[in-house]
């Protein structure tokens, strides 16, 4: 529907407003990428670069190595086709400050129909990224601990199944409970209880590698999963776990709490459906060294 002329001039609205806008050349896709013809004031406030110093370099001195290649590679294949594309992707400003874009292209046209241009317009959304990592991460934490929570633990322990399906590489769990706890609370109160707790899994956390899951099941219940590690290895570990948190040092009211756990160990294996086959066999090793008097660690 063609519009009426209006009494304003757009040129105004791109120059000033908040969105970013870049116009580019529509040749010269592959490296060094298109060039630049035009950018708006809000670019100069986002990235810090005037529009002197960026007129025919190309937008791809925003970005950086981790800069999303699916959405990189989704840009070039809309350029190379001369259509519109709308991604979401990181860049960084002059200083080297990562930032979010919520990115769309247009092919602009000429008179004869022929795509000669580009127009990109970017909004910051680095707030609302922050915010959405913010949010994953306490999805998947335990508030109290800090530990991974049951919904992470059972994303993790699915990949770490399909990983091993892939290459045989095993992994072993670690079920911890820890022994009489309720009396724990019921002497010393919940809130010793609860530091309790922490320091378990600070122990825990102390005591392996960095690529090693810890998580909080549920109430003093904690799996810890380890990667590239066999049996006999698992069993030194938890053996080690049980040690050190038997002697760690809980003071309340000038009393040492001592603290025990019972551990049960399993190795995943080729005959597992999936990743909770081997957490249900740790279950029945943990319930074993329950009945066998706590304080102690079967495989
Ligand atoms: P067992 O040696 O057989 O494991 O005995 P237990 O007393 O540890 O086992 P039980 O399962 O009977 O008790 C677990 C207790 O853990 C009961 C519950 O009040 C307590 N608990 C669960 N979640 C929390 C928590 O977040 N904070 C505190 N302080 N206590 C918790
Ligand atoms: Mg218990
Ligand atoms: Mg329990």
């Amino acid at each position: 529907m063609p519009q009426p002329s209006p009494e304003f001039d757009f040129s105004e609205i791109v120059q000033n407003t908040k969105d970013v806008v870049i116009v580019t050349k529509a040749d010269l896709i592959d490296p060094p990428g298109p060039e630049i013809i035009y950018v708006n004031q809000a670019f100069t406030e986002m990235t810090g670069y005037s529009a002197e110093e960026v007129i025919g370099k190309t937008p791809r001195i925003l970005q950086a190595s981790d800069t999303e290649e699916k959405e990189k590679l989704a840009i070039r294949k809309a350029l190379e086709k001369k259509e519109a594309v709308r991604v979401t992707l990181r860049n960084y400003t002059k200083l080297g400050k990562e930032y979010w874009i919520d990115l769309s292209i247009l092919p602009l046209r000429d008179k004869k129909g022929d795509v000669t241009h580009f127009a990109s317009i970017q909004r910051d959304i680095t707030e609302q990224k922050n915010l959405e990592r913010k949010l994953q991460v306490l999805c998947r934490t335990d508030p109290l601990t800090t530990a991974a929570n049951r919904r992470a633990f059972n994303e993790i322990l699915s990949q770490e199944f399909s990983r091993f399906k892939r290459s045989q590489k095993e992994y072993a769990l670690i079920m911890i409970d820890i022994d009489h706890f309720k009396s724990v609370n019921d002497k010393y109160g919940h809130a010793v209880g609860d530091q309790v707790l922490i320091e378990v899994t600070e122990r825990c956390k102390d005591n392996l590698r960095y690529h090693d899951i810890v998580a909080r099941l549920g109430g003093e219940e904690f799996c810890v999963l380890l990667p590239y590690t066999t049996a006999m290895h698992a069993e030194g570990i938890a053996e080690r776990l049980r040690g050190k948190i038997e002697s760690m040092p809980i003071i309340s009211e000038g009393s040492r709490i001592k603290v025990t756990i019972s551990v049960g160990i399993s190795l995943v294996c080729s005959d597992d459906s999936d990743g909770h086959d081997a957490m249900q066999r740790a279950d029945q090793k943990l319930l074993e060294a329950k009945q066998n008097g706590r304080n102690q660690v079967c495989a």
